[in-house]
């Protein structure tokens, strides 16, 4: 599809594109009021209109399932709300916080764990509000690594990154930042060589993290997106949300974790989807996601194995959740082809 030249912001516009049918507006408005829409143009050009399983749309094309709520799910599925001791700080582990900055994004996926929170229009934190939040970090020397996050932190200015990241510079304990975030991939114009050298203006130890769930989204611009960072000096990893109809299946996941080593980024985490309202039917099961990891173990490099993880609903943590190779009693261990052997071997 042609590209738009700016982001599809409504249903509407959804319906103008041909990426809804019109007769469905209405009901999708009630679905857009409730969870905020946009779809940049480099993500629509990638959207084969009128194909109802398209990877890409089932990531952003708002969906009438999103209304249906199921008991477990929670409009703060990973347990933010636990662990903010102040606005705009998540302090879960000991050596770490999130940072979040901004709360809005450039693409707003529909299966994001922070859908309630995030939104064109709600800003991100106030001066005083950043002040604060750097005085916590400052105030704990504990605090090893800060996690720029939100919404996403690269829709901001170069200039108001810069800032922060030189703010967060002056704090001795603080030795890394990591900056999560899709605009590489879904807005991959954004990435110019001001906003690289914002992150590089503190010359802390600095990771970005980006974010992306199928191959197809690694176009030739998020491709050089990307490598503006890396030769820059900022190494990057990648987490991926294990999403049906997306990316659960062995070839895809596999071609998504080769895709993004050739572009020299770790895939680094496999998310299990959380239990965001109105997301059902893009999760899998667990069984289905230990499945998968086995069928790219092996089949793959090494290097492109990311760890599949759960974010304990409660706000507990993450937690590898296999497949486990090892036997409860430590003595057969299964190799790739699941063929079991015992271990120490039987002379
Ligand atoms: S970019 Fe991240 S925070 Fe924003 S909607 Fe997507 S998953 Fe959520």
């Amino acid at each position: 599809m042609k590209s738009p030249s700016v982001t599809l912001r409504s249903v509407d516009e959804l319906c103008d594109r041909a990426l809804v049918p019109r007769e469905r507006l209405d009901e999708l408005a009630t679905v857009a009021a409730r969870y905020a829409v946009a779809i940049t143009p480099a993500m629509v050009e990638l959207i084969e209109a009128g194909d109802p399983h398209d990877p890409i749309a089932r990531q952003f094309v708002s969906d009438a399932r999103e209304l249906e709520q199921h008991p477990e799910e929670s409009s703060d599925p990973i347990g933010d709300d636990a662990f903010s001791p102040i606005e705009g700080i998540v302090h879960r582990y000991p050596d770490r916080v999130l940072l979040k900055i901004v709360n809005a994004c450039a693409v707003y996926c529909r299966f994001c764990f922070r859908r309630e929170m995030v939104g064109p229009g709600r800003g991100g934190l106030s001066p005083a509000a950043l002040a604060a939040a750097l005085d916590y970090i400052q105030g704990r020397p504990q605090i090893w690594e800060v996690i720029l996050s939100g919404g996403d932190p690269l829709v901001l200015s170069a200039r108001r990154l810069k800032d922060v990241v030189s703010r967060l510079a002056a704090i001795a304990h603080a030795k890394v930042i990591r900056v999560h975030t899709r605009v590489p991939v879904v807005a991959p114009e954004r990435i110019t060589a001001a906003l690289v050298r914002a992150l590089r203006a503190g010359a802390k130890a600095t990771f970005v993290i980006l974010h992306v769930n199928h191959p197809r989204e690694l176009t030739g611009n998020a491709r050089a997106a990307c490598a503006r960072f890396v030769d820059a000096g900022i190494p990057m990893l990648a987490q991926s949300v294990l999403l049906r109809g997306v990316n659960d299946d062995p070839e895809t996941l596999g071609t998504l974790m080769r895709t993004l080593v050739e572009c020299r980024i770790k895939p680094y985490y496999l998310h299990h989807a959380d239990l965001a309202p109105g997301t059902a039917h893009l999760r899998t099961t667990i069984a289905e996601g230990q499945d998968l990891m086995r069928a790219i173990r092996g089949r793959y490099s090494g290097l492109c194995q990311p760890t599949y993880v759960l974010d304990i609903p409660g706000g507990h943590g993450k937690s590898p959740i296999g497949p486990n190779y090892l036997s409860d009693d430590g003595a057969v261990v299964e190799d790739f082809n699941g063929r079991r052997h015992r271990y120490p071997p039987r002379r």
